[in-house]
């Protein structure tokens, strides 16, 4: 086996959980004790009921015999009670045993999660770009349960297995060595093959995971583009698709099935055949004096007892196994740092001016994304960005942002690099309203305040006051519930421009001191659009913003126009320069104002 290198990330959580595992730990010690009380006391019994029985049928039909009839009974009751006893007594530390040591493994499971999860977070974009969303996912749930099984039943199974091994082996040498060794002759093969069924389960597991999760996506997907399967008319091939999908489905679900059902048989032949030897050398034994009949009771218990520590041992190894793999995974992920890092300098505020000073950046190492971007943006001032489709503009405010940082040249507020910034204080400056709209499963004024900070006393005032500015308010007020309707899985129930205003809404409650606008007024009808920029136009009175359109409607009125053509600004100025002086500006709007005089 390969050393367990991944797994020692988790031995922080351990030494955190310490006390509680020593309970542990000495609980399935006494556990252990129990464990061997019992088949000694039944061999006592056993031994005395024998010789008190063989007493009773010498003097049966005397006066002495009812006395050892009531002997036996006696002895029987006495033992009988005692052996519950402790039985009970035993349950009860199993249960304490559980109680500490598993219920630490879910701890863990919870500490382990959080730390991926608030790693996750810290992460750049390039991460998210880099991984897929279901990948993320497994290592946060599949993963980490499989590392918990590690942690719980594994570790304690395994510390069991141990003790329970030292005190039965001891017991039953003091009792016969030799037949210690014959009764336990047909354990290492039941450990073996129940190593190797553990494997194929766990393999055959995993395929099914991978299958179920391929058809919780399929299904998810054609669910989110339901109305493109039906416009498309393409439900009858889904329909067969998804069939198929199912079908492997249960042809592996089936194939475990059957490696499951050779399971249990198995182990209780192994057993059996444990137990088989005992009776047949026990038997043996007693004719020529060496054993008693207390010997073979006794003997059938403790086999009893050492076969599930035998057997798990199998399982143990193999679930160590795939926690090992599966914690490799998670710490892959816990070892990339993250692109973008904080920087100390708590940012309040933007005073003067943006800049971007000779910014090259790409997303990948071949292909410049923007290139040499030169640019000061006063306080207050309203910038529009046009261009074609993939010339930058996007990535012109993911740099403004700092989602990414350039590779070349740096982007500067009143001077100060902003990678000198602490992210989050530079975050609060600005909202962002991007090309696609998220909202999330909420309530809309759940929606609308996310991530802001308004007093609670003017939270709904300020709520209306900034629905107004974006024109959904009175949209808002018609649904049913108004601003507590609760929007459905990607707000099933609003069209694209409501979506696309709520948004709007949410990004101006924040208050931004720079407020990044990514074409997201597309799906507004002209005249809502145009409402929309009168309200803003007061709103940014002081602010400064970035707003990137498609349409010259939404830009003409900025106090500065950029147009970006192949990564690199082809113009600056206002809409009567660029009107003058861009070539491509001056086209897009005699196209546009075409297009609206046909309208
Ligand atoms: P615009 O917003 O002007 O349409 P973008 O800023 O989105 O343009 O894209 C600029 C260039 O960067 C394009 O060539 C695009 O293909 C590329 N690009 C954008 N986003 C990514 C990304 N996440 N990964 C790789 N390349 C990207």
């Amino acid at each position: 086996m390969q050393p367990l290198k991944a797994l020692k990330h988790l031995n922080k959580y351990l030494w955190k959980y310490r006390l509680v595992l020593l309970a542990g730990l000495c609980f399935i010690i006494i556990t252990n004790i129990l464990n061997i009380t019992a088949p000694y006391l039944v061999r006592i019994a056993f031994d005395h009921s024998y010789a008190e029985a063989a007493l009773y049928y010498f003097f049966k039909g005397s006066e002495m015999a009812p006395i050892y009839k009531s002997g036996i009974i006696k002895s029987a009751t006495f033992y009988g009670a005692l052996i519950l006893g402790i039985t009970l007594l035993r349950g009860f530390f199993m249960f304490l045993m559980r109680q500490t040591v598993i219920v630490v493994s879910r701890k863990i499971e919870f500490d382990l999660k959080n730390e991926l999860y608030n790693h996750y977070q810290k992460m750049s974009m390039e991460f998210f770009r880099a991984n897929f969303t279901g990948d993320l996912m497994s290592r946060l749930s599949e993963d980490v349960s499989k590392v918990r099984m590690y942690l719980g039943p594994a570790i304690m199974y395994f510390v069991n297995l141990v003790f329970t091994f030292i005190t039965v082996l001891a017991m039953m040498i003091s009792v016969n060595p030799t037949m210690t060794l014959y009764v336990l002759l047909p354990l290492p093969i039941l450990s073996l093959s129940i190593y190797y069924v553990s494997k194929i389960i766990n393999k055959k597991s995993e395929k099914i995971q991978k299958k179920l999760a391929g058809l919780t996506s399929f299904v998810q997907e054609s669910m989110a583009g339901i109305r493109i399967l039906k416009a498309f008319s393409v439900q009858h091939a889904f329909a067969n698709a998804f069939e198929k999908e199912t079908e492997q489905y249960r042809s592996l679900s089936m194939s475990l099935t059957t490696v499951n059902a050779f399971f249990m048989p198995l182990m209780m032949f192994l057993v059996g055949l444990s137990t088989l030897i005992t009776v047949y050398f026990g038997g043996l034994g007693v004719i020529n004096g060496s054993f008693t009949f207390g010997n073979i009771a006794e003997f059938v218990i403790y086999i009893n007892l050492l076969t599930w520590p035998v057997a798990s041992l199998g399982w143990v190894t193999a679930i160590v196994q795939t926690a090992e793999a599966s914690q490799a995974r998670i710490n892959a992920f816990l070892q990339v740092k993250p692109s973008v890092v904080s920087g100390d300098v708590m940012c309040t505020n933007l005073q003067q001016y943006i800049a971007l000073n000779k910014v090259s950046f790409g997303y990948t190492n071949d292909k410049w994304a923007l290139q040499e971007i030169e640019l000061k943006v006063q306080k207050g001032q309203t910038i529009g960005i046009v261009g074609p489709t993939g010339a930058g503009k996007t990535t012109l405010l993911h740099l403004i942002a700092r989602f990414y940082d350039p590779q070349l040249g740096s982007v500067l507020i009143d001077g100060q690099d902003i990678k000198n910034f602490n992210l989050q204080s530079y975050r609060k400056l600005m909202s962002y309203v991007t090309q696609d709209v998220v909202l999330f499963s909420e309530k809309i004024v759940d929606n609308i305040l996310f991530g802001s900070d308004v007093d609670d006393a003017i939270q709904i005032e300020e709520v209306h006051r900034v629905a107004k500015i974006a024109a959904v308010h009175s949209s808002i007020m018609d649904l049913p519930a108004n601003y507590e309707t609760k929007l459905g899985e990607r707000g099933i129930n609003l069209s694209g421009g409501q979506k696309q205003r709520i948004a709007l809404a949410r990004a101006i409650i924040r208050n931004p001191q720079i407020l990044l606008m990514d074409d997201c007024l597309s799906a507004v009808d002209y005249q809502t659009e145009k409402e929309i920029l009168q309200n803003l136009k007061a709103e940014l009175y002081d602010r400064t913003a970035f707003v990137v359109s498609h349409r010259l409607s939404v830009v003409a009125d900025a106090d500065k126009i950029l147009v970006i053509e192949n990564g690199r600004i082809s113009a600056f100025g206002t809409h009567q320069d660029l009107l003058l002086k861009n070539e491509y500006y001056a086209k897009l709007y005699a196209k546009q104002m075409e297009e609206m005089g046909a309208a």
